[in-house]
């Protein structure tokens, strides 16, 4: 069986001749506390195994004691060769169950385990069966005795010889490992941006190089001009040491440890002590000397005092560098004039909230820590003040702003400069609101007189943003530029939905606004002819806007980003107001019957007070909602039932007449359609162009005719262009059209002309 220590093994000196120790003349036994070096003695002569205990019970050198452990076949062997990875020697007798098995054993060690440290001493009771060269060599098999010709004094020397081989093998492969964990730590120690995480980082790696647990302390040393003695602070500290981060070196109490540090920042050197070591790193490298404590619970070898020597060397470019990128990081993140943080340092920030899960873009919802905005302010008439009073008086109100911002706001939130006199803050909802800062800033009776007239601003609701936190900062800046073309003390809220449109789209967007602000958005009418008579009956409505520029802008653009962004609402207002007008001015050249159509979408027919909001402008206008008709799309007539059908009669009811647009494009349910107060149907223009080119193929455009005849509806055929489509159309009793035969589109006055000019 095995035994754990030579000490445990029998007394019996045992009769084996061939193994006939003399006990005098080994030396002194092992000194307690020393290193004990594992020797692994596998033989099935339990003869043997009993001489070999005996034998070694006193076995010391200067390398240190033996542990020996006895195994009585090969699986034992193997057993305690996966268990104890730090065994020195082999002792191993190479015949055992089969003449083979001390081989096969040695295999394993180095192959299967691959532990090519363990020196392998082959001893065998049988002369003449001695291994071949090439399968020691092939093994890395150090030693081959006959059992007969191991003396006591021969096993002590063979093993001082193997312990020492197998030490400064081991010490190789420690090194080499630690050299690539000092190559590999030199490398995270890089990333470390701060001081502080850089020192938690040395205590950790130099913790781990040498195998130890991470007990000690990072210390800066502060000299004030006129200190007799330097403070010395604890920076970083891990371990039992870890509540003495922060403190002073003198508040830790631990008199033995302060003086380790005190005496190797004053004498700027290293320190060894039997429990602990203190490495330096002079100023030249960082902003103050620092000191590095680690607590050794046991003595460190030569390779542990090298390793934490290349360490130190690689690590004080490591500190050289942390230094420079903290100076870096500030002029980095900081705004010079004012102090506080700049654009990068809201980037930063808003990348801190903004939840890395969401990266992809695939995220539906928010990808923001929800209760925070984005707030963004500008200066009225701040570059005038720059031109007319001088940069100086501008710097002066740069500086009010943020001292003002400073002093109110939690220091908590992140007041940053994006650029010129663009203010952005980021905090939580409830903090940053247009009132509070507008008060904070002296605007609405705040304290202390106002410095300046007043400020544009633009806050943005992350928890409802989609976008990137670049997109956030390009988005709150829309809003701010948007906010300030409306004039002065203007503000502006996101509206969710905005960043999902393509920032062209979103410029777009704006400019409609502004736009829709300046009145730029007109009307052109296009005639409805009754095709029998010639007779105008009706003008659709169809809005236009023309940029300053005198470029257009295709209502197959902007109506669906009207609709997108919710600024359809405003734009049908505008438009019924200005058919309203049209038909004031139509009944005034004798053209009273003539009803203007006005095109409604889902949007703006969705709001419970589109017939309060459309009787209102006809009644500014002077108009009668007998002279409008509502052109809703098929879809819309198809959604809920009930409350649509609820909603058109309470139009009919006012006056107004009632068309669906684009119809045969929606499978309308015909039972359904019969429920509706429906005046009109506008046969679909893609169904009107079929006619004359597929002669026989007009089948929807037909089949809607018939319908809406036999439901007692008009039918208005949109996009007539051709006299044979004319021709077909009259044929199937369709009453009237609309189309580029007749009359494009086209301002009022051309109408106008265009109708006197028929008759
Ligand atoms: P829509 O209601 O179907 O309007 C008819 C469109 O067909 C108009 O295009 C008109 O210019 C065009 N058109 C008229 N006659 C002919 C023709 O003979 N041949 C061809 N190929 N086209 C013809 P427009 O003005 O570009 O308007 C496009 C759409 O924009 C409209 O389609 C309507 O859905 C929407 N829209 C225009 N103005 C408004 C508005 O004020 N409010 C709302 N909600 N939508 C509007
Ligand atoms: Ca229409
Ligand atoms: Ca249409």
């Amino acid at each position: 069986m095995v035994t754990s220590s030579t000490t445990a093994a029998s007394d019996d000196e045992g009769g084996d001749e061939l193994l006939a120790f003399a006990d005098e003349g080994a030396p002194a036994s092992a000194i307690p506390g020393e290193t004990r070096w594992k020797v692994l003695a596998i033989d099935d002569d339990p003869d043997f195994q009993r001489s070999m205990a005996f034998s070694l019970r006193h076995f010391a050198s200067r390398e240190g004691g033996i542990e020996l452990l006895q195994a009585y076949n090969t699986a034992e062997a193997a057993a305690i060769l996966a268990r104890e990875r730090d065994i020195a020697v082999l002792l191993l007798d190479v015949v055992m169950e089969s003449d083979d098995a001390g081989l096969r054993l040695v295999r394993s060690v180095r192959e299967t385990m691959g532990n090519a440290e363990v020196r392998i001493v082959l001893v065998t009771g049988a002369p003449g069966v001695a291994p071949m060269k090439d399968v020691m060599a092939g093994y890395d098999i150090n030693d081959y005795w006959t059992k007969s010709e191991l003396s006591v004094d021969r096993l002590y020397t063979l093993l001082v010889a193997n312990i020492r081989a197998y030490q400064h093998l081991t010490s190789v492969s420690r090194a080499r490992r630690g050299l690539q964990m000092i190559v590999e730590s030199s490398n995270t120690l890089v990333a470390s941006r701060t001081l502080g995480e850089f020192s938690s980082r040395i205590l950790r790696e130099i913790a781990q190089l040498i195998g130890v647990p991470p007990e000690g302390m990072i210390c800066v040393e502060q000299r004030g001009e006129y200190d007799p003695m330097p403070q010395v602070q604890i920076i970083s500290a891990a371990g039992r040491f870890s509540p003495a981060i922060d403190h002073h070196l003198e508040e830790l109490g631990e008199p033995a440890i302060e003086a380790a540090i005190r005496r190797c920042l004053s004498e700027r050197g290293h320190i060894a002590l039997s429990d602990c070591r203190v490495l330096f790193f002079p100023s030249s490298l960082a902003s103050a000397n620092y000191a590095a404590y680690l607590s050794t619970p046991r003595p460190l070898d030569d390779t542990e005092e090298e390793l934490l020597r290349v360490f130190t060397v690689n690590i004080r470019s490591g500190l050289h560098n942390v230094a420079l990128v903290s100076r870096l990081d500030e002029m980095a993140f900081q705004d010079p004039l004012l102090g506080i943080a700049n654009r990068n340092a809201l980037e930063r920030s808003l990348e801190d909230l903004y939840n890395v899960r969401c990266k992809s873009g695939s995220c539906p919802g928010s990808c923001y820590t929800p209760g925070y905005v984005l707030f963004l302010l500008d200066i009225d008439e701040f570059s005038t003040v720059n031109l007319t009073l001088g940069f100086e008086q501008g710097n002066r109100q740069l500086r009010e702003v943020s001292r003002r911002l400073r002093a109110g706001l939690s220091p908590t939130l992140l007041i940053s400069r994006l650029h010129d006199d663009i203010f952005a803050i980021l905090g939580p909802a409830s903090e940053v609101t247009e009132e509070r800062i507008n008060h904070l800033l002296g605007l609405h009776g705040g304290d202390g007189p106002p410095q300046f007239v007043s400020i544009g601003s633009a806050r943005l609701d992350l928890t409802q943003f989609r976008g990137t936190p670049a997109d956030a900062i390009v988005v709150a800046s829309l809003l701010l530029k948007t906010a300030k073309r409306r004039g002065f003390s203007q503000h502006e809220d996101y509206v969710p939905g905005l960043e999902t449109a393509t920032a062209e789209r979103y410029r777009l967007a704006m400019a409609l606004r502004d736009a829709l602000g300046r009145d730029e958005i007109r009307i052109a009418l296009q005639p409805q002819v009754e095709m029998a008579t010639g007779r105008l009956t009706g003008a659709e409505a169809l809005a236009r806007w023309t940029l300053p520029d005198g470029e257009t802008v295709s209502p197959g653009l902007f109506i669906p980003l009207a609709e997108a962004t919710g600024l359809i609402v405003t734009l049908g207002e505008r438009v019924m107001r200005l058919a309203a007008r049209a038909a004031v001015q139509m009944a005034a050249h004798g053209l009273a019957g003539v009803r203007v159509a006005v095109n409604v979408s889902t949007i703006q027919f969705a709001r419970e007070s589109l017939l309060q909001d459309f009787l209102r402008i006809l009644g500014e206008e002077g108009a009668s909602p007998r002279q409008i008709e509502i052109e809703i799309t098929e879809s819309l007539a198809m959604q809920d039932t009930q409350s649509i059908q609820l909603r058109l009669e309470a139009f009919r009811a006012q006056g107004f007449e009632i068309a669906i647009d684009d119809f045969g494009t929606g499978f309308s349910s015909l039972s359904y359609l019969r429920r509706l107060p429906i005046d009109r149907l506008k046969i679909d223009q893609a169904f009107v162009a079929e006619i004359g080119t597929v002669p026989d193929d007009c089948a929807i455009a037909d089949m809607v005719i018939q319908v809406a005849r036999r439901m007692g509806m008009g039918v208005v055929a949109e996009g007539v262009e051709t006299p044979d489509q004319v021709d077909w159309l009259r044929h199937r009793n369709c009453l009237d059209a609309q189309g580029y035969h007749y009359g494009c589109p086209m301002p009022l006055e051309d109408l106008l002309r265009w109708q006197t000019a028929r008759t």
